[in-house]
Formats: C-alpha cells, structure tokens, sequence
C-alpha cells in the first residue's frame, strides 16, 4: 500500500472510530408494577441516562396487575442495556426465555433497587440478580451475604430473605476499587436517607461485591456490613445491581446517581468513560442536587 493510500485508509478508519464513540447506546427501562411508585421513579432514571449524553432511552411499561401478560414482548436484543424497574407478575413463558436469552448472549442489566425483591420462584431470574429479598426468600435460596474482616461471608443461617430498618443517611464503603464502576470513587462516600436493604439472600454466584454500608443495629440493621453494589455475570452478560434508591428524593443523591449512570454504562459495554463529578460526596455528608 502506497503511503498516501496507508494514510487515506487510517483517517477513514479514524472517522468511523469516532462515529462508533458518539453513537448512543440503547437502553431500556422496564417497569409498570411495582411494591414502589414506578411512575415516580422511571422518569428521574430515564433522565440521568440522558445526562450522561452516552444514552438513547425507550421505556416499556407492562399491563397493570393480574393484566394479560401474553403480549408483553419487549425486544430486549435491541438493547445494550435494560434496567429493571419492575417487581410484580410473572411474565410469560417466552418473554422469560428472551430475557434469558439475551442476558446470557452478552445484554447488560441493571437491578434497581426492589427489583430485586421480583420473581423468587425464576430460577434464572435470581442468578442474574445474585441475592434478593422478600416474597418467601429464605435458605432454600442461598446464602445470606455480607462484609465481615475482610472478606465476603455467605452464612447459610436459616431464615428470612430481606429487611430494612427506618431510612437514614449512611456511609457506603468501596469494597473492589479496581473496579471500571469504582474506579476513582472515594473509598468511603456517604447517601442520602434511604432503606439499607439487609439479609438478602441468594445463589451469589459470579458475584463481585463493590460495596457494602453498615447496617447500625441502633437504626434497625443487622450489625453486618451488607452489600448495596454488586456485579455479576451471567453468561456473557453483565448485571449491575444497585439496591439504592426507594423514591425520586433518593434519585437525587449524588452517591446514587453516579454510581447508576456508571453502572449502567459498565453493564451496556463492560466500560466506564464517566468521570466522578465534583459534587460527589465525601465520607461524612451526603450531596443532593436540586
Ligand atoms: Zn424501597
């Protein structure tokens, strides 16, 4: 290849780089039941994606409970990633497979919150969300998880999947800083009130735990250092589970926003552009926005 020709080649390969970086990816928001007020919390996740500039955002919204879930049918492989804002009905057997299958086949997911808390009986369902609460969760189910010396505990305890205490502010501990979604946080940060979602239990297989908060037994916890960001990976796929996040005013807390926005990120390409903004907080003081 002549050298003018070499360089031609290069600046069209440089042009298509740069039109692969600035197209979008695609992300998906399911909701439409919910033991939360969806309807209150799909826009404020909608938006942060937005912010980022890195994201397209569609939302489905499935048929109310007790609806016919035969025609809900998302197209979950147009997506790069799907966030779950969903708990309630079981979906239709092929709607389950797809999901399956896409997970599997390399989709990202990103677990909000009580969407952990959504189908205790889907075996697969569970793998991919690693540990979950409520809806008749116990031992049958895995271990319960936590933080303890420096190392990951799976306590085979028998008894109850979830719980929280009353909201408060509380102090999250960066457990794997080399982590893409950790990477160049602050090793301690604190959010703003919110339920410590405590005792979830599940397979937490292929699970990495990014960070725990300790749940004080003067404020209703456990006296464990529980996990509130996770990782895992489910075949080829890749599942961010965040348990922040009960309502919209926790949706403005900067320890939540950044930790979702790169979060999702990492789960649609298994990277993190993002830079850690100025107002995120320290150790002591939660940040909020307006
Ligand atoms: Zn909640």
């Amino acid at each position: 290849m002549s050298y003018k020709r070499c360089l031609l080649t290069l600046s069209l390969w440089m042009a298509m780089a740069a039109v692969a970086a600035a197209a979008p990816l695609k992300a998906l928001i399911i909701d439409g039941q919910n033991n939360h007020k969806w309807q209150v919390t799909t826009p404020g996740l909608k938006a942060l994606l937005e912010e980022t500039k890195l994201f397209t955002v569609d939302v489905v919204t499935s048929p109310p409970r007790k609806g016919d879930m035969s025609n809900f049918t998302p197209n979950f492989s147009d997506y790069d990633v799907v966030v779950m804002n969903y708990m309630g009905d079981s979906w239709s057997e092929k709607t389950n497979e797809a999901f399956e299958k896409y997970v599997a086949g390399g989709g990202g997911l990103v677990i909000f919150h009580a969407a952990d808390n959504a189908f205790p009986k889907w075996k697969e369902f569970n793998e991919m969300i690693g540990l979950g609460g409520w809806g008749g969760r116990n031992e049958k189910d895995g271990p319960y998880v936590y933080w303890k010396d420096g190392k990951i505990v799976r306590d085979m305890t028998p008894g109850r999947g979830g719980s929280h205490g009353p909201q408060h502010p509380f102090q999250i501990v960066v457990r794997q800083k080399d982590h893409p979604i950790t990477k160049g946080l602050p090793e301690k940060f604190t959010h703003s009130a919110d339920e410590l979602y405590s005792r979830l239990r599940g397979p937490a297989k292929n699970m990495t735990l990014l960070a725990t908060a300790y749940a004080d037994p003067a404020k209703g916890g456990t006296g464990n250092h529980e996990p509130v960001l996770m990782t895992i990976d489910y075949g080829r796929g890749r599942v961010f589970h965040t348990v922040l996040g009960h309502i919209d005013k926790q949706l403005r807390s900067v320890a939540f926003i950044v930790t979702y926005q790169r979060g999702t990120e990492w789960a649609a390409t298994g990277k993190v552009t993002q830079e850690v903004p100025k107002d995120f907080p320290g150790p002591d003081e939660p940040s909020v926005r307006k």
